[in-house]
């Protein structure tokens, strides 16, 4: 319905007008643009490399990176810019500013230009949908109705028939994913059409398969992680002029009454002000800036959350998407030119530039002055939204625009200790600091999941540990690796088994060994003939059996069976398990996925034992793909009944689609677990006496390793001549054993030496027949 409104208004308007090719005299093609890059290029190679990073979704055309200095063979340790000329297709106008813009940085000898050169590395991207260009321009294959001048996104043929489908004139292209409607921030609300229709027809604002499933947004978030730049800018044009002349920096969600800034707003703010009183509008005034208001897939919007790459979305222009009046082109292009210069000139910190905030600049290091990819932490000015920022692994440095005041800065890499500074930040330029992190003493971990009989078995081992986790997938089922001292929560997951968790505190060689037992029964709901009595609903809402999302199967419980959650609201889910008397092993497991808004939605999981006193085991919030959770109830043994209860509860704005729970599975067993189900002790090298001794015909050897090594058990007789060759093998750390077998040796002593490490070590044993 809303989509044949859509297209029924788009129709008013007259197709024939965009079937006209664009003024090619004083538009660039994307052949004469990249011809043009690369004759700068051979003129000045010292001052300008032109590279293909990467190639677009459909037509494999290369994407283009433009790097200018004073020395481009050179990577040096200054701050960087990255500009992006075009993302939309039509929307041309960018890239003839960019080209003026590279044209200038490249052979202007001004010293303005000379100290951008010498004190920045700057960075392009003159188109990153080359596909949508030659569209608008007529070029390349699938155009059977020649050029569009309306054309919006790049052409992956959604429809896998191999056909380009595209009509002349605004809307009803088939094919296409909006590029800028492709980013991993809010990626769901980048179109508000098509979230789970399995529709015959896209539309203009496509939002693609999944967040970076085009192959142009992979690459131009890749040029983001490897340059970091301070500052960067990408144009657009208005298509309707609706929002022509505007400059956007991220962001102000949850509308006038309840707004939500970005945490850096206030710096935002003031780069996005100034930056936009440069800019010269056609009226001879300035283009108005705004945070963007919109939670949808937007470039700009990722790439600060992302890494505080800030990135300017300027839409130039007038109404008219490509002028057919060279005069008013050049017009745009001059105007836009200080805005670009604006930001490069803050970036370099000169202090006549207009503006209030500066940024930081944190060189990391290790005690020998190595640089040290680590992670820099702003607790006053960071939310829910905001991915972790990391020094780059070259020269260890973060570079930060922030407010001209004090900061607390925690600088912290795993297996060092964190470091917690209060630096100032000027109001210009750089405010450098170096901090040297201080490496944790580190010792031997083993890790080793063991069935009934003390084999151990093929397991996987979540280790969560100083902020982060490790999933290590073990075929042998025994892992050792050197780590720091710390404290450690070790989950232990086997296919068929009743997977485990162990907390502890390493602070010296450590061993870990679980025994995991097969589980008797299973309660296992998988909701997808309904949901079972056991789940019952209390709140503003039913948790409802859903065809949204589902791990496996078709179905899942979702909070809420309406698409999204509402505002204002809770709704409780809670789970009842009747629990058989005599068990020794009990866990809950099963598959979350989770869609909340950053800080303000909240999902709270609980246990009880009799529905009313709950003990919280955990909180979701953000946005998480489907991932496995083990809940163990080892406490609950002794109880008749288990309550797990989820709660989700939203604030006043904003809404997303909250948790899906599928595979929820109780695995319970009577079986007892040896003494050896959790054995935790720090590692010695020793070599214990043989047991039993005297023997007959057969005794166990055991022996600690304090770390992995080359290790030999050899036995003896009484005249040094060797008998039995027992181990021969490396070895990981921790406690061993063999059970030595001499039924078909005579009777009287023999001597059993281990050589392992610093450990060498003789035993006498004596076989008694
Ligand atoms: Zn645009």
């Amino acid at each position: 319905m809303r989509t044949a409104l859509l297209t029924l208004s788009l129709m008013l308007i007259a197709a024939s007008a965009f079937a006209q090719p664009v003024p090619a005299e004083f538009y660039h093609s994307l052949d004469e643009l990249y011809q043009e890059l690369y004759d700068l290029e051979a003129a000045s190679p010292e001052r300008i490399a032109v590279d293909s990073v990467g190639h677009s979704e459909q037509d494999n055309l290369p994407i283009l990176l433009v790097k200018i200095s004073d020395d481009v063979a050179v990577d040096y340790d200054r701050p960087t810019v990255l500009i992006v000329g075009h993302i939309h297709g039509e929307e041309i106008l960018g890239i003839e500013i960019i080209l003026e813009a590279i044209t200038q940085l490249t052979t202007d000898n001004h010293s303005e230009f000379r100290g951008r050169r010498e004190q920045l590395e700057m960075y392009f991207i003159p188109t990153m949908n080359p596909e949508g260009l030659q569209v608008v321009f007529g070029d390349g294959p699938g155009l059977v109705h020649g050029p569009d001048r309306s054309y919006r996104k790049n052409k992956h043929i959604n429809m896998n028939d191999g056909v380009f489908k595209y009509q002349v004139g605004l809307g009803n292209d088939t094919s296409g994913v909006d590029l800028n409607r492709n980013w991993g921030l809010n990626w769901f609300h980048g179109d508000s059409l098509f979230h789970y229709l399995d529709e015959a027809e896209r539309y203009d604002y496509y939002r693609g398969a999944h967040p970076f499933s085009e192959s142009e947004t992979r690459v131009v978030r890749e040029m983001h992680e490897l340059v970091q730049p301070l500052y960067g800018i990408t144009y657009h044009s208005s298509r309707s002029g609706t929002f022509s002349e505007k400059l956007y920096y991220p962001w102000k969600y949850g509308g006038e009454q309840t707004p939500k800034y970005a945490p850096d707003i206030d710096v935002l703010s003031d780069i996005g002000d100034n930056c936009a009183a440069q800019i010269i509008a056609t009226d001879g005034g300035h283009y108005v800036p705004a945070p963007s208001s919109g939670r949808n897939a937007k470039m700009h919007d990722w790439t600060y959350a992302a890494g505080n790459w800030i990135n300017l979305e300027i839409e130039v222009g007038l109404a008219v998407l490509q002028p057919d009046d060279e005069a008013a082109k050049d017009q745009i292009v001059e105007g836009n030119l200080p805005g670009i210069y604006y930001l490069m000139d803050r970036a370099r910190g000169l202090e006549d530039i207009p503006g209030s905030s500066g940024y930081l600049e944190v060189h990391v290091q290790d005690q020998q002055g190595q640089p040290l990819v680590a992670e820099v932490f702003t607790p006053d000015f960071w939310d829910g939204y905001l991915s972790p920022r990391y020094t780059d692994p070259i020269f260890g440095v973060h570079r930060r625009p922030l407010l001209s005041q004090n900061h607390t800065i925690i600088t912290r890499a795993f297996g060092y200790g964190p470091d917690t500074s209060v630096v100032y930040v000027g109001p210009d330029g750089p405010s450098p600091y170096t901090i040297t992190l201080t490496r944790k003493p580190h010792s031997w971990l083993h890790l080793r999941a063991i069935d009934v009989n003390e084999d151990a078995i093929p397991a996987t081992f979540i280790v969560h540990r100083d902020f982060g986790s490790d999933t290590l997938d073990v075929p042998t089922g025994d892992w050792g690796g050197n780590m720091p001292h710390g404290d450690y929560t070790v989950e232990m997951w086997s296919d068929g088994y009743i997977p485990k968790v162990e907390s502890f505190t390493m602070d010296g060689a450590f061993y870990l060994r679980l025994g995991l037992v097969e589980p008797d029964n299973i309660v296992f709901d998988d909701f997808e003939a309904g949901v079972p009595p056991r789940w019952t609903n209390t709140g503003d809402f039913d948790w409802a059996q859903s065809g949204f999302e589902s791990y496996s199967g078709d179905y899942s419980l979702k909070s809420d069976p309406d698409l999204f959650l509402d505002v204002n609201t809770t709704g409780t889910v809670t789970v009842h398990y009747d629990i058989p008397t005599g068990l020794e092993s009990l866990a809950l497991t099963g598959m979350v996925n989770y869609d909340l808004e950053p800080d303000y939605d909240f999902c709270y999981v609980q246990i009880s034992s009799d529905g009313s006193n709950w003990t919280d085991v955990d909180t979701y919030n953000g946005v998480s793909d489907w991932r496995q959770f083990l809940i163990e109830l080892q406490d609950y043994l002794d109880e008749d009944d288990v309550y797990v209860r989820w709660t989700v509860t939203t604030d006043e704005s904003e809404n997303d689609r909250g948790v899906f729970l599928d595979d929820m599975a109780l695995l319970y067993s009577s079986e007892f677990l040896s003494v050896d189900e959790e054995t935790v002790r720090p590692l010695t090298w020793t070599f214990h006496p043989a047991y039993p001794n005297p023997f007959n015909p057969s005794t166990r050897l055991s022996f600690d390793l304090a770390e992995a090594t080359d290790v030999t058990l050899i036995v003896y007789d009484l005249t040094g001549r060797e008998v039995v060759r027992i181990v021969d093998d490396h070895l990981l750390a921790g406690p061993h054993h063999t059970d030595l077998d001499m039924s078909s040796f005579a009777s009287g002593m023999y001597f059993a030496r281990i050589n392992a490490g610093p450990m060498n070590e003789t035993k006498k044993i004596v076989l008694m027949k």
